[in-house]
């Protein structure tokens, strides 16, 4: 520490991708609550290739505010990537990841960073179901079962409705960033990390404007990547309807055994249909077991290529780092 007192360094990690729309109305939403604070505050806007004029907006607004940088990735390579890219660029003390859509109140903003000042090291924000919303969308049917598998199956814990709205000490940034994989689901790899973690419910507002970027596709590869690189349960449903297979054979061959011992050998020519019925249901099983071995000789295949997890195009401000 110098001997003039340092203020602490904050930096807002913020993946824009499409938002046109909201980005200057977020922009100045948060900087509302950060220029009340005595902090010194820096905005890493990670533009994960978008084609409306969200970058043109960005550097509008960078020439303003010399606490902006933006990174802008050569391609859409999805929110996780995007996250990833902007904790890699931060140098602060402490780093929050917030969405650009307006859907992470920045008025939790001084508490989250209270709360790592007082030795958390991991703010964890988690959605809660809004008291007035009883509908039952596909998104929350889904995201409940989504949750629900992975608690069951994956030996770390997820917590139901959190949000990539957290902030990381220095030291569980370092710690993050440690862990290369190219298959992401930071939720997931943040909990397994462990560190002195506090939740901070919220409710969560609307979308200022815009529609979702999280396409039903990019939820999929989202909820494959949680359970194919946390689990190894698909591959053992295998295992145990094996054995179960296994067991039917042994309890064939007992039952066949006794009707040759006792005489009864008429009706051992028993039926087609029970043939075909346990024919069908070995090889389905051999089948589905075979794309669950499939999906992880994949998911290994693109972590020995050892890809970067996305690559930049542009800077600003260039400092040629
Ligand atoms: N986002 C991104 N890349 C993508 C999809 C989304 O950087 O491929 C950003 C998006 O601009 C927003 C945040 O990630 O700032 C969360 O996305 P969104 O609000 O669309 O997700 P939802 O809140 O609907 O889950
Ligand atoms: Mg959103």
């Amino acid at each position: 520490m110098s001997p003039k007192k340092q203020k602490l360094k904050v930096d807002l990690v913020i993946p824009v991708y499409n938002e046109s729309e909201v980005v200057g109305q977020t922009y100045a939403d948060i900087r509302r609550v950060v220029d009340a604070l005595p902090y010194d505050f820096k905005f890493i806007y990670v533009d994960d290739g978008s084609n409306d004029g969200t970058v043109a907006t960005l550097r509008k607004i960078a020439d303003e505010d010399a606490r902006i940088s933006l990174l802008q990735l050569s391609r859409n390579f999805g929110h996780q990537a995007a996250l990833t890219a902007g904790m890699d660029a931060s140098r602060g003390d402490m780093m929050i990841s917030m969405d650009a859509d307006g859907q992470h109140p920045p008025e939790m903003l001084p508490q989250m960073i209270k709360l790592i000042q007082q030795g958390f090291d991991i703010v964890q924000a988690q959605r809660l179901a809004s008291p007035d919303d009883r509908s039952l969308s596909f998104k929350k049917v889904t995201s409940n079962f989504f949750y629900w598998l992975i608690n069951k199956i994956s030996g770390t814990q997820v917590l139901q409705g959190a949000a990539d709205f957290r902030a990381l000490s220095r030291n569980a940034l370092n710690g993050l960033r440690s862990m290369h994989e190219y298959h992401r689901f930071l939720r997931g790899m943040i909990s397994w990390m462990g560190y002195n973690s506090v939740i901070l419910p919220y409710h969560e507002p609307a979308r200022l404007a815009g529609i979702s970027k999280y396409s039903a596709g990019k939820m999929i590869r989202l909820a494959s990547d949680a359970v194919f690189s946390f689990s190894l349960a698909p591959l053992y449903i295998g295992l145990s309807s094996g054995l179960a297979f296994f067991v039917l054979a042994i309890a064939q061959l007992a039952y066949v055994l006794i009707l040759w011992l006792t005489g009864q050998t008429e009706r051992v020519v028993a039926g087609w249909s029970s043939l075909m019925g346990v024919l069908l249901i070995a090889s389905g099983i051999i089948m589905i077991l075979l794309g669950f071995i499939g999906v992880y000789v994949g998911y290994i295949f693109q972590e020995v290529k050892r890809r970067p997890i996305y690559l930049l195009k542009g800077k600003l401000p260039d400092d040629g780092e």
